[in-house]
């Protein structure tokens, strides 16, 4: 076998930095300490909401001797940044920086309420734009590959995340959001090797491609599909199956509009995905006591930046309810990663008590090769109790009795989330399908207690 390209080699890359990703949990700790201790020192100094939210709690950034004591500060969401923004407009009272120091702004993609912009400075912007092309290396880009990146540009922290693939090297393809017959005609033509997109769409691109006589294993060269912006991309059941339809390995990642393109992503091993720790400083906390939760247990994830200055973000809760893993990843790196986001605080249902998240349907409905893979629950309240109704698809040429698939589908569901759920099994095609962001859950219920 001949040697690789010597550019290709990782112990020579730029992007990977052997001391850095795989240093002790101890200085793991520490650098972050120092980070912390000046970002905090930065947001008390230069945004106005930080010192007199600071002040109010009764704490200063001089208090902060451990990563532990940063619990002492207060929390921030979404609803902060919303009110402050539109109290201090246009872009609030958490920026830190002169305006003449922005260079860039994205905004959130406003699934609820108003959108709220995410300033940088142009040293925020680049070093971001580093970070994601160490992510793309350690998802095992490189820069023979032709890359499409196929998420939206308007005002969306995921367009820029391009960036980071050119800088690696890769044959960058800005395709943002074309519609699917020009996609794949753009994938085929250029023979593209990675694309990246929410979990939903690869699918639904995959489907589409069949449907027009392209097979995605063989007439197109994608081996490599990046997912984001869904829960879909952590399921492992929901990425064998984009991965079966498109003969490609699929590596999920995590961002925040409120934050940074890529706070967290797969490395080849795929086994969780790695935070960005040079970055961001993750708590996964109880929803309801705010107490950290165990390794392994879920809990909801809240960010603090530690080196972006435009607007510092101090304890920001995200909604979304992840776990973690800390021991060292087999690709050698020692930043923490999460396995998954398990679904926003918002979407949680509760069914007679009981917590339910659509990503627990969706792992089932598509690990059943009985099934299409396509599901949606409908939530009401008959006579003062919960109904859970899940809509599943049987798929092509199914030789069973849907009576028979029903009880077994029930029957994991139960068995995995303690919920009955009453299953409707619906022929092949019979529920819409999602292209970018999926909505998959109607709930009917007048009072909803979450
Ligand atoms: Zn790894």
């Amino acid at each position: 076998m001949t040697e690789p390209p010597k550019h290709l080699r990782a112990d020579d890359s730029p992007f990977w930095d052997e001391k850095l990703e795989r240093q002790s949990r101890a200085e793991w700790d520490a650098q972050k300490l120092a980070s912390l201790q000046r970002h905090l020192q930065h947001a008390y100094l230069n945004a106005p909401f930080y010192r007199s939210s600071f002040d109010a709690a009764g704490v200063h950034p001089d208090q902060l001797c451990s990563l532990d004591d940063l619990r002492r500060f207060p929390l921030i969401d979404k609803r902060t940044l919303r009110d402050r923004q539109s109290a201090v407009p246009p872009w609030g009272d958490l920026v830190a920086v002169p305006e003449r120091d922005i260079v860039y702004i994205s905004a959130s993609s406003g699934s609820t309420g108003a959108p709220t912009a995410s300033p940088f400075t142009a040293r925020d912007f680049d070093e971001w734009i580093d970070y994601e092309a160490r992510q793309f290396w350690s998802s095992g880009l490189r820069p023979t590959d032709r890359y499409a990146h196929s998420l939206n540009f308007s005002l969306f922290v995921g367009g820029p995340c391009v960036l980071g693939a050119q800088k690696l090297g890769a044959l960058s393809i800005h395709a943002g959001t074309l519609p699917s017959e020009r996609l794949l005609f753009i994938l085929r033509e250029f023979q593209a090797t990675a694309i990246w997109t929410t979990p939903s769409y690869a699918w639904y691109l995959g489907e589409t491609a069949i449907k027009e006589g392209i097979d995605p294993r063989q007439d197109l060269a994608v081996r490599r599909i990046f997912v984001a912006g869904e829960p879909g991309g952590s399921i492992p059941e929901t990425r064998e199956r984009i991965e079966a339809l498109w003969g490609a390995s699929v590596y999920d990642y995590y961002g925040l509009s409120d934050i940074f393109g890529s706070c967290a992503g797969m490395c080849e091993e795929r086994d969780g995905l790695h935070w960005a720790e040079d970055h961001i400083h993750v708590e996964v906390l109880d929803p309801d006591t705010l107490a950290p939760v165990r390794e392994g247990e879920r809990g909801e994830m809240v960010l603090t930046t530690l080196r972006k200055s435009a607007r510092p973000m101090i304890r920001f809760r995200t909604g979304d309810i992840v776990s973690f893993a800390s021991e060292p990843c087999r690709c050698g790196r020692t930043s923490i990663r999460m396995h998954g986001v398990h679904g926003r605080r918002d979407d949680m249902l509760i069914i007679k008590g009981v917590n339910i998240f659509p990503s627990d349907v969706e792992a089932l409905a598509r690990a059943d090769r009985d099934l299409t893979g396509e599901y949606r629950l409908v939530v009401d309240r008959v006579e003062h109790l919960d109904r859970l109704i899940v809509e599943i698809e049987r798929r092509h040429g199914f030789n069973g009795t849907d009576p028979a698939l029903a009880e077994r589908f029930a029957g994991r569901l139960k068995a995995v989330t303690g919920v009955a759920a009453e299953v409707k099994v619906l022929p092949a095609d019979s529920l819409p399908r999602a292209t970018h962001k999926a909505k998959r859950v109607e709930d009917r219920r007048t009072h909803v207690w979450t």
